[in-house]
């Protein structure tokens, strides 16, 4: 049993949170709305008025929340009240720089730091099914291990402090290419006068098989869980894809990359959201019609 300080108990953070309660652990839950700190006493978290509070006296602490910016300001104010070899994990989508960043404040400050971040939605989330891209110092990830394991479906090593942000970056450009491709596709299927349930079977058994096609169809009917049958409610919000995309994009400019196809689902997707974040970003194929 671990005493886990548990910071941003939003969408993702307060499922994720309450697994680690189920796993026996002992969880300060703390968030800056009062809304989600409610909720969270709700669902059974014991929830403290600050992050400080939640930080003292814990051997871990989990971040979840929306921005690098935020991450820097929470690290910069729990910091000092953490106990020497305290290990932080921050599973927030946040840049490259900015996790390798608060990774050396971390450590200078003698504490264990790893990046964190995860793919699987609020449904993996609360399943505890979640995919963890890990980036840190060996010893920092393999501490994580057990505490990861109540939330997790499976976790990858990806390497040094970064790295897991560098992994759910690229993940999630290959994903926005592709639900572009098949909502093309769809469209360009409908003017030839295929039915989405023909194409849906042919390319499903064949090489342009992919999740954005198989699971997350941009049309009605071929899959029933789908966004597309629940006039496209969420799912993976169009906000959340352009957060990702635009954090890709700082990426490929820093390192002078060259990524034709994920710089313009960058700008379909920055278009796209000015009007339909709210929306699963499935429903990009809207403007391909
Ligand atoms: P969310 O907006 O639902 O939750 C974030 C929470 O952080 C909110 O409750 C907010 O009040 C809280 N917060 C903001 N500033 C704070 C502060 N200074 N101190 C304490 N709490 C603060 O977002 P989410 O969907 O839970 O996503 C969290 C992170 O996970 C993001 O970085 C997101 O990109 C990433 N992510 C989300 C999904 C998803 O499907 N929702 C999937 C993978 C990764």
């Amino acid at each position: 049993m671990s005493v886990i300080a548990f910071v941003g108990l939003g969408n993702m953070g307060l499922p994720m949170a309450v697994n680690l309660v189920k796993a026996g652990h002992r969880v300060a839950g703390f968030d800056a709305s009062q809304v989600a700190v409610a909720a969270a006493a709700e669902a059974g978290v014991d929830t403290v008025e600050t992050a400080e509070a939640a930080v003292d006296g814990a051997d871990v602490v989990i971040t979840m929340l929306p921005s690098g910016a935020i991450v820097k300001s929470v690290y910069d104010s729990v910091l000092p009240k953490a106990k020497p070899g305290t290990l932080f994990i921050d599973s927030s989508t946040i840049a490259v720089g900015d996790a390798r960043e608060i990774n050396t404040q971390a450590t200078e400050a003698g504490m264990l730091q790893i990046d964190a971040p995860v793919s699987g939605g609020v449904k993996g989330a609360t399943a505890g099914t979640l995919a963890f891209m890990v980036g840190g110092e060996e010893q920092a990830v393999a501490a994580a291990a057990p505490i990861l394991e109540p939330m997790a479906g499976k976790v990858v090593p990806c390497g040094d402090s970064g790295n897991g942000q560098a992994a759910k970056l690229c993940n999630n450009m290959i994903l926005a290419v592709q639900q572009i491709a098949v909502g093309e596709a769809f469209v360009l299927a409908e003017k030839l006068g295929l039915t989405p349930q023909a194409l849906y079977d042919v390319v499903t058994g064949a090489t342009g098989n992919c999740w954005a096609l198989h699971t997350n169809c941009p049309v009605p009917g071929p899959v029933p869980t789908a966004p597309s049958g629940n006039e496209f409610r969420p799912g993976f919000a169009t906000a959340l894809m352009n957060k990702d995309l635009t954090l890709a994009m700082d990426a490929v400019t820093q390192t002078g990359s060259s990524a034709p196809l994920g710089s313009a689902a960058a700008k379909l997707y920055s278009d796209f959201a000015a009007d339909n974040a709210h929306l699963d970003f499935s429903a990009i194929i809207q403007t391909l019609r």
